[in-house]
């Protein structure tokens, strides 16, 4: 069983009298721990699929089985439980509440676990030094850069261990060399916590971060490929079984020989 299975998933949005197709027919499995992302270009369905898998939208037809559990079948009550205990979210537009500080931002999916301020904060500040906020910690968003501000999303997003972390264009309101830190710092939060990454983007290089690469084009899957530019040399050079005494060339074919 995959930790994250989408079974002919359509999602039609009414508007006024039109239909609008935003995912045709999308059948998918992510793997625990697997970072993938979702390319497209702009009005693809990428968000809409997003939001169908993290159980903040409802499929038109067809099921979602995150662990095991259908939840296009759960109510809005289950639902939003189910998104506290398994899901964390990373926005384009960071999402911070504007009168909280970093460590309260953080802290906050953990609130909702009923642990303890002290354990809260402590953990928070943990998460902060992970993404190397260390010095902005009593910081407002407000008084910090969108890198930072992204961080402490990160920081947030990860601080419950949750089963999935799901990222729409977490970088789209960043520049190049802040991009760079964030998904460097997002990828390998997620790695060292072994955790699935859902990553969103109309980047290819976005995409580069990830492990395997799902293209979607106008609603449908287009192409679902391993990235193979994340695999180490050796690995992708390791030769396949010695040539069969059938398959080596003999000396007829070879031509040469006897001359
Ligand atoms: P992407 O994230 O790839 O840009 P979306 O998933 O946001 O694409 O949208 C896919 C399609 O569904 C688009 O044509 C978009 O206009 C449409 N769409 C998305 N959300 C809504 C909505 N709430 N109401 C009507 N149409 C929507
Ligand atoms: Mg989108």
């Amino acid at each position: 069983m995959s930790l994250v299975e989408v079974k002919n998933v359509r999602k039609i949005y009414r508007v006024g009298k039109e239909k609008i197709v935003a995912l045709n027919h999308v059948t998918l499995n992510i793997e625990q721990g697997e970072i993938c992302c979702i390319l497209g270009t702009s009005g693809s369905g990428k968000s809409t699929l997003l939001n169908v898998m993290a159980g903040l939208e409802r499929p038109t037809k067809g099921d979602i089985f995150i662990g095991g559990i259908n939840i296009a079948k759960l109510s809005e009550k289950q639902l939003a439980l189910f998104r506290q205990k398994n899901v964390g979210f990373v926005f384009q537009s960071y999402n911070l509440m504007p009168t909280q500080t970093a460590i309260e931002n953080v802290a906050m999916p953990l609130m909702f676990r009923g642990i303890s301020k002290k354990i809260r904060t402590k953990e928070a500040v943990k998460m902060l030094k992970a993404v190397q906020l260390q010095k902005r910690m009593h910081h407002k968003p407000t008084q910090m850069s969108g890198g930072q501000q992204q961080r402490v999303g990160i920081a947030r997003a990860f601080v419950a261990k949750p089963k999935i972390v799901f990222a729409d264009e977490p970088t789209g309101n960043l520049d190049t060399h802040t991009t760079k830190d964030v998904m460097e710092i997002m990828v390998k939060m997620a790695r060292q916590y072994h955790e699935t990454l859902i990553i969103v983007t109309h980047d290819p290089e976005i995409a580069e971060y990830a492990d395997r690469i799902v293209t979607l084009i106008d609603g449908d899957v287009r192409s679902d490929q391993k990235n193979v530019s994340l695999i180490p040399k050796d690995e992708e050079e390791i030769p396949q079984s010695p040539p069969q005494p059938s398959e080596m060339p003999t000396p007829e074919a070879g031509g040469n020989e006897h001359e």
